[in-house]
């Protein structure tokens, strides 16, 4: 397969070359790493991106999971072209800024106030420390699996194996601050806030870790709000993927359930970096000079560029009536559906999972045979209670396998899944 994956990919392959000297692991991205050498592409349209050796390859990872519309929609492009032309960074107050935040308003309803950063991570970061000044309390509950980003604070807990939280880098001092407990048990979340009084939030990705790899319910949401409310504790979702993707107002929107705060990215800048904390204006307002008060500090020299709020308006202006979302989330169900009926056929033991648009696949699976999905929110949970079926770790030669297989025959996702765009049309799927 590697000779096979080489002999196809020859450019890529002598880029690599150049790159493994400047780069760890000859990478920019941990996700783009592949075993002998990832592929380089020149240029991406709609549900496509093209391979430097020629190949148009069909694509699942939608800019990791900012190219809702897929990629290079002739409006956004024009957005961006028109504001390029009138400057890149005023470093200034300007009008987009307004308009985007009036855009994430209308759709999220919980964003009373927001402040824009440049990255998802800089927004978890951010919505941590706002929840820390806001209840006094320096330690956080998090989930899992759930994924945040990559600072000090939110690395601990984010991938198996749990029992060990120690991350090299990290401070122990740092990672204590974060309390892991497993997803679905409301139990374990209740009684954990109520034997450590100094946790002041709980964030999540609200359809579950690494956007649903162990699925989470509307009704676990409802439950921590409940819970969030009664305790006082702020409730954070981590919206980076899931806003604006399963439907025009997140998971909030889609669940009904308002977090305290929220953090978005990806769509939200409508495939430029750009990301933002919104939510309660109480809890926003510890970012101003008020007198006598305490107050975060959060300068940022990206913070609203006008390139990232041009593109973010008009995506957000396409995305409003939901179209985009449920054709996505329709292509992402006929994909696991056909999967499953291909894996049945060919008595392969593996299945295809996910909510909305987003696609899993389970490996080496023995249990019941997921139903032929319809709905929005549809996710087959294999084992239902056992988490470490899903999130158990995989075998990385198998992954590393799958897509250098899948690249041979012109798709490219992420190896055990990935995400639709709008422009993921029927015929895109049947021939992936
Ligand atoms: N939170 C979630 C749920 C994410 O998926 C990601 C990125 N994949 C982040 C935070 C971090 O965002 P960024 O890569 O923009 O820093």
């Amino acid at each position: 397969l590697s000779e096979r994956f080489a002999a196809a990919f020859p450019r890529s392959r002598a880029l690599f070359a150049q790159a493994a000297r400047l780069f760890p692991n000859g990478v920019t991205h941990e996700t783009r790493r592949l075993d002998p050498f990832p592929i380089y592409v020149s240029h991406a349209r709609g549900p496509y991106k093209w391979a430097v050796d020629g190949q148009r390859l069909i694509d699942y990872f939608v800019g990791h999971g900012a190219h809702l519309l897929g990629h290079c929609p002739e409006p956004i492009v024009r957005a961006v072209q028109e504001q390029m032309a009138r400057g890149t960074h005023p470093g200034a107050c300007h009008e987009l800024e307004i308009a985007w935040a009036q855009w994430v308003q209308k759709l999220i309803p919980s964003a009373e106030r927001l402040r824009f950063t440049s990255s998802g991570t800089e927004a978890t970061l951010l919505a941590l420390r706002l929840a820390r000044l806001h209840t006094g309390k320096a330690k956080f509950l998090r989930f899992q699996g759930h994924f945040h980003g990559w600072h000090d604070l939110v690395t601990p807990g984010a991938d198996p194996p749990y029992e060990d939280l120690s991350v090299p880098g990290v401070p122990e001092a740092i990672a204590q601050l974060a309390v892991v407990v497993p997803p679905h048990d409301l139990n374990r979340v209740e009684d954990t806030l109520r034997r450590d009084e100094d946790i002041g939030a709980v964030i999540l990705e609200p359809t579950g870790g690494h956007w649903g790899t162990v699925p989470i319910r509307g009704e676990f949401l409802r439950g921590l709000r409940e819970i969030c409310t009664r305790w006082q504790r702020v409730l954070i979702f981590d919206e980076v993927i899931t806003g604006f993707r399963v439907s025009p107002g997140g998971a909030q929107g889609y669940y009904q359930v308002q977090p305290d705060l929220t953090t978005l990215a990806k769509i939200l800048a409508g495939g430029l970096p750009g990301g933002c904390v919104a939510g309660r204006a109480d809890i926003l307002a510890w970012l101003e000079h008020r007198p006598g008060k305490k107050r975060i500090r959060h300068p940022g020299t990206y913070n609203a560029n006008p390139l990232s709020a041009a593109a973010g308006i008009t995506a957000l202006q396409l995305i409003a009536d939901g179209t985009p979302c449920q054709r996505a989330n329709a292509a992402a169900r006929r994909l696991r559906n056909r999967l499953n009926q291909l894996f049945a056929a060919r008595q392969i033991p593996w299945i295809a999972y996910g909510d909305f648009s987003m696609v899993k696949i389970l490996p080496h699976y023995h249990g019941p045979r997921p139903p032929e999905h319809h709905g929005d929110c549809d996710a087959f949970i294999p084992c239902q209670g056992d988490v470490q079926a899903l999130d158990g770790p995989k075998d990385p030669r198998l992954i590393s396998a799958l897509r250098q297989a899948m690249l041979l025959h012109g798709v490219d996702w992420w190896g055990l899944g990935g995400m639709t765009s709008c422009q993921h049309s029927d015929e895109v799927i049947d021939a992936t």
